[in-house]
């Protein structure tokens, strides 16, 4: 194909499961430069990193590993500027020489450095979904007065977006409605626990959670595959990034995560994108856009593929989808408040510390004690994720 024009990258969590698949998109095309690589603690993959890439800054969020980092990365000889810390990763994901940002940290670590790439006008390849359920209107607005190209890299949306009339995709905002879209179906897989008998559920172990039928993914947002949060964020985030109402978003299960989702238009058409369950096809797509190039993911064989199924998902089997479907037809800051519940409660899981079924438990008792109707704002939004992560934190103690 056509080589893709050079771009200078700022990858922000490298060292996740996004980034590494990034990366290895990234190494099969020489036009694609990066710039700053950024991860929380994980010195180790961060010094294999910077000596296959070159970076001219890596950020480590954590101090100790920041150091551990300088002093390895000296012994090798490599020039990489080390920057430690939470305002470094803004300014890597700002700087005038990056093209494009691709935001994979997990949760709201991540939100102020995609915020910066949106108003700086950066390309941005937004995996980072919590960073759009936290401040979504925000987010959108910075992006569109900057001037900004926000990319999805979620799958589910990445495929909407590729399924768009071409005015969806060259206009932010445009009005879908008049370009003949109907609606948008989101799939979902419904992780590891579809079928189980709900009465095992309580006992249900992180490993066991974090055990994907389809993707590998960080453990975080495996185990919101598992309580299919994942699809309640994803919900209010095609809401966001589409400009939809939610009475225009539908989802459906489908086991395989082949089709990985539709837009329906008014017509009855229904344009669905599909490919193997592999990251490196939308991080590939966002990358080349409006090209297309290599993403080393193995093609599709559908002759040989398990048959494709798909049904109505069960929200009283899954309480936090339910959840997650008000938050977006709340608005407001009941999308920010569900995320932080949602990653204090998480955590605990993964900790031991709660049972998986107590995690809508706490979201849903959080969301049902902090109601916010100031106007939106940043720093609102910001002291009721804090107030909410409070508020969780005590219900998790409460249910050990
Ligand atoms: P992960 O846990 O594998 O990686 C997270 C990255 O963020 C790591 O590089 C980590 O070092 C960094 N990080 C964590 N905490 C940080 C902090 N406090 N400050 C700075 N950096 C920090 O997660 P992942 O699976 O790669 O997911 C990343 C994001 O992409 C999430 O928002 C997730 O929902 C989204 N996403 C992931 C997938 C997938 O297939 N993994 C698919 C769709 C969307
Ligand atoms: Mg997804």
């Amino acid at each position: 194909g056509v080589p893709l024009p050079v771009q200078s990258l700022t990858v922000l969590g490298s060292t996740g499961s996004i980034g590494v698949n990034t990366l290895d998109v990234v190494a099969r095309h020489p036009s694609l430069k990066i710039y700053a690589l950024t991860a929380g603690s994980n010195d180790g993959l961060m010094l294999e990193q910077c000596l296959a890439f070159s970076p001219q800054v890596a950020v480590m969020a954590d101090a100790a590993a920041a150091e551990r980092l300088q002093v390895a990365l000296a012994d090798a000889g490599c020039q990489t500027r080390v920057e430690q810390g939470e305002d470094a990763l803004a300014a890597v994901a700002a700087a005038e020489s990056v093209d494009t940002v691709m935001a994979a940290i997990v949760g709201a670590a991540g939100t102020l450095p995609a915020l910066a790439a949106a108003r700086a006008g950066k390309k941005v390849l937004l995996a980072n979904k919590e960073a759009l359920v936290m401040t979504g209107e925000l987010f959108m607005r910075a992006a569109r007065e900057s001037g900004a190209t926000v990319l999805p890299i979620d799958s589910e949306h990445n495929a909407i977006f590729q399924c768009l009339p071409p005015n969806g995709q060259t206009e932010p905002g445009c009005d879908l409605r008049s370009q003949g879209v109907r609606r948008v179906v989101l799939t979902a897989s419904g992780g590891p626990f579809l079928h189980a008998d709900p009465q095992t559920l309580a006992s249900v172990t992180p490993a066991q959670a974090c055990n994907h039928p389809n993707w590998s993914m960080g453990r975080k947002i495996s185990v919101d595959s598992a309580t299919m949060m994942n699809k309640g964020l994803e919900y209010i985030e095609a809401c966001y990034l589409f400009d939809l109402q939610p009475s225009q978003v539908d989802v459906v299960i489908h086991p395989q995560s082949i089709v990985h989702s539709m837009v329906e238009y008014h017509d009855g058409s229904v344009l669905a994108q599909m490919g193997s369950p592999d990251m490196r096809v939308p991080i590939a797509h966002a990358l080349a856009w409006p090209q297309r190039v290599d993403s080393g993911a193995s093609f599709l064989d559908l002759a040989t593929s398990p048959d494709l199924q798909f049904y109505q998902p069960d929200l009283e089997r899954f309480p936090c989808l339910a959840l997650g479907i008000e938050a977006a037809r709340q608005g407001g800051y009941m999308p920010a408040t569900l995320n932080a519940a949602n990653e204090v409660a998480v955590a605990a899981f993964l900790d031991g510390r709660l049972r998986f079924t107590d995690i809508a438990t706490v979201v849903s008792e959080t969301l049902a004690r902090i109601t916010c109707t100031e106007p939106l704002s940043l720093a609102m939004i910001q002291q009721v994720d804090k107030e909410a992560r409070a508020v969780a934190t005590g219900l998790v103690s409460k249910h050990a």
